[in-house]
């Protein structure tokens, strides 16, 4: 190995790549021969060998060749291009919707064509759509592929051939660049970086085509573990980067919190005195608390959270809470107003909706120092948005905020970084909170308040609408109050607020006798806020809403919720909903009441809900049914996107690859860089924020 690394070598060192090329290059990330050689293949199609077409089953991607039969233009719904094609053992079909004139004047009878493509079964046996082909001389044809053909991810302007041939190209020319293997020695067992990435680019003949397809192989897997290695060694440096800055120590303070505590009507559970605990402790320490609090639903994160801020405050600091949607942060102001400011804490309010003149108050009050906890939406991400004092910043509900939100929330005090306490009322599996926050420490509260219900989940398909109805009628006399949840599929307000209106009105007529309110998002925040207070006081029996009521919103007299179509939604979503029953004494009912047909894996989500009302087993579950981009929230999902690995297909890895990571940031920090720049490249640049 000698001469410049291949990190150092732009494209344009290819031949045949210019500056237009190597332009849409940049667009899947290629700068360097190195990102070339690590754009790994997708998939793989098999075209080393040719066969027999008598042989074939529906879904394969084969190589077949034969003599063309028959070539008829055929007039079905859709015009399309029928070729019969037959190799002595069987005849096929392919068929082409789209075709030229040229085309059609070729593919004709006593032709010889191989053709690549999936086979399918279609209306005249099996059939293979659009194939790639060439025609061939029946005497001498061409060779056939002699490794797997590798399909790799590709933009506009630039082929599979084109790709392949850059590769091509490249990997002839390893032996002579640098390639540095990056894993310490103990990880050695993995095997050399550049044998495996031959062998994925050019996988031989006889290479396990399903593991490599199931990304399952060796070599996948080291590359993986290489590729999760690098977002934990970023994480971990973002971490140590924001530590290195520096915090506030905020001293405990007993008697503030004490005062506090005594003025519930309640005494803390045992798990959220140990995490108080524990955030207390990291709050009087000179460096910037990062902590990720893990409750399931209704088990007191709120309260959790008025601690903290309280060591802030006791200390002469600000502190802020930050929630994704009006109507939680509308509650956690409730709350806090009415913790707080008996005690002479003074409680501001920043949200987007607000009137010009207010904001302005508000921004002015928190610039001044006037306000000592500040609670809002998003709007206090944003620049005009000044703190004077700011010590603590409290996210809630993070799996909807990404890392790149989280750490714009950082308003320096007096040049040091405010302490960051990050609160999920989803549940994240074990694993995937390893990987995906791996720059926080965790906190779990894994017990609920005492006096809860369970809720009882079943599961109605919408024919019995009526009979649903006349239970929510039955709860309301015997003085309980309900939720009916409206879903939409499209993420569209103005749709999910329209079909909450016909439903209420629906069940105002059916339920004379009861007063129906309805909130949705598109409300003024002053009716949402009226609409919410009157079923707080019992003045309304039933609530219709659309999901905007799934995070928070907390009434202990609504023992019953219908939700509809809750197939549309994910598990951990509906399991948020139900959290907002069964918070009372009472017995408490969740109807999930379900459009038809309903898909298999509609049921299998339904059935979940209904068997358990652990949030960390729906959890597991939904992130075995939806992939961990669900799970985990789009934001987050954009900045764990990877090359190959797949954080729930590769989380046996996780243990070995988080230990690994502190091994090199312990011993070999001079590796940290040049890991993360090989597989994250551009991405890094969060680790910069
Ligand atoms: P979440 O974790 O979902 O944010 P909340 O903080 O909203 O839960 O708390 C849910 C409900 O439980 C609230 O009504 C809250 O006042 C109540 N609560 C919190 N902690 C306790 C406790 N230790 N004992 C009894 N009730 C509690
Ligand atoms: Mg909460």
């Amino acid at each position: 190995m000698t001469g410049p690394g291949l990190a150092d070598i732009e494209v344009t060192a290819l031949k045949g790549v210019g500056v237009q090329l190597a332009e849409k290059l940049a667009k899947l990330h290629i700068v360097s021969l190195q990102d070339l050689l690590f754009h790994l293949p997708l998939r793989y199609m098999d075209r080393t060998k040719v066969s027999p077409i008598g042989a074939l089953q529906p879904n394969q991607n084969v190589v077949v060749q034969g003599v063309i039969k028959a070539a008829d233009v055929v007039f079905g719904r859709r015009r399309s291009l029928m070729c019969r094609l037959q190799d002595g053992s069987g005849t096929l079909t392919l068929r082409f919707y789209h075709f030229s004139a040229n085309q059609k004047a070729k593919l004709q009878p006593g032709a010889h064509i191989r053709c690549y493509g999936e086979t399918r079964r279609g209306a005249s046996g099996l059939e293979i759509y659009h194939p790639e082909y060439e025609f061939y001389d029946e005497q001498a044809p061409a060779n056939l592929a002699s490794t797997l053909t590798p399909v790799y991810p590709i933009t506009e302007g630039i082929s599979q051939a084109r790709l392949r041939g850059l590769i091509e190209q490249l990997l002839p020319q390893l032996g002579q660049h640098s390639l540095p293997e990056l894993l310490p020695n103990t990880e050695q067992n993995w095997g050399s970086l550049e044998q495996a990435l031959r062998y994925l680019h050019q996988p031989p003949a006889d290479a396990p085509l399903d593991q490599l397809l199931d990304m399952r192989h060796p070599y996948q897997q080291r590359l993986a573990f290489e590729e999760l290695l690098a977002h934990q060694l970023s994480l971990l440096k973002l971490r140590q980067r924001v530590q290195a800055e520096g915090a506030i120590g905020l001293p405990e303070n007993p008697l503030s919190l004490e005062k506090f505590l005594a003025g519930l009507a309640f005494a803390p559970t045992g798990a959220q005195q140990r995490v108080i605990g524990e955030i207390r402790t990291d709050l009087s320490r000179p460096v910037p608390m990062l902590r990720l609090v893990q409750g399931d639903v209704g088990s007191g994160k709120t309260l959790v959270a008025a601690a903290a801020a309280l060591q802030a405050i006791a200390n002469g600091y600000q502190a802020a809470i930050m929630a994704p949607t009006e109507i939680l942060a509308e509650q956690h102001l409730q709350n806090f107003r009415a913790w707080f400011e008996p005690l002479g804490i003074s409680v501001g309010w920043l949200s987007g909706k607000q009137k010009a003149s207010e904001r302005k108050a508000a921004l002015a009050a928190t610039a001044s120092g006037e306000h000592q906890l500040i609670v809002g939406t998003h709007a206090l991400f944003q620049d005009e948005v000044a703190f004077a004092d700011l010590a603590l910043a409290i996210i809630d509900e993070q799996h909807r905020f990404g890392v790149h939100q989280r750490l714009a929330l950082r308003g320096k005090s007096r040049g040091l970084r405010p302490h960051q306490l990050v609160m999920t009322a989803t549940p994240i599996p074990r694993t995937l909170a390893m990987s995906a926050y791996a720059d926080l420490d965790v906190s779990i509260i894994d017990e609920l308040p005492p006096g809860r219900t369970p809720v009882t989940t079943v599961v109605v398909p919408n024919e019995r609408r009526s009979q649903v109805i006349e239970r929510v009628r039955a709860a309301c006399a015997e003085g309980r109050q309900a939720y009916w949840v409206c879903t939409l599929i499209e993420e569209s307000e103005a749709l999910e607020a329209q079909a909450a209106e016909v439903t209420a009105t629906e069940l105002a007529t059916a339920l004379g006798e009861l007063q129906v309110g309805l909130v949705h998002g598109r409300l003024k925040p002053a009716e949402k806020e009226a609409v919410m207070a009157a079923f707080k006081a019992g003045q309304i029996q039933v609530l219709v809403a659309t999901t905007v009521i799934e995070v928070g919103v907390d009434v202990p007299n609504a023992s019953l919720m219908i939700i509809e179509n809750p197939e549309r939604l994910g598990l951990a979503q509906l399991h948020q909903l139900r959290g907002r029953v069964g918070r009372g004494s009472t017995a408490s009912h969740c109807v999930l009441l379900y459009g038809q047909p309903l898909s298999q894996y509609g049921r299998a989500r339904l059935s979940a809900m209904r068997e358990t009302s652990d949030g960390f087993a729906i959890a597991e579950k939904d992130l075995e049914l939806r992939g961990p981009g669900e799970v985990l929230g789009t934001r987050q999902t954009g900045e764990m996107q990877f090359k190959l690995a797949d954080l729930q297909r590769d989380a046996n890895l996780i243990n070995r690859i988080r230990s690994c990571a502190l091994d090199i940031a312990k011993h070999h920090p001079d590796l940290v860089d040049p890991i993360i720049a090989r597989w994250l490249g551009q991405a890094q640049e969060y680790a910069h924020v």
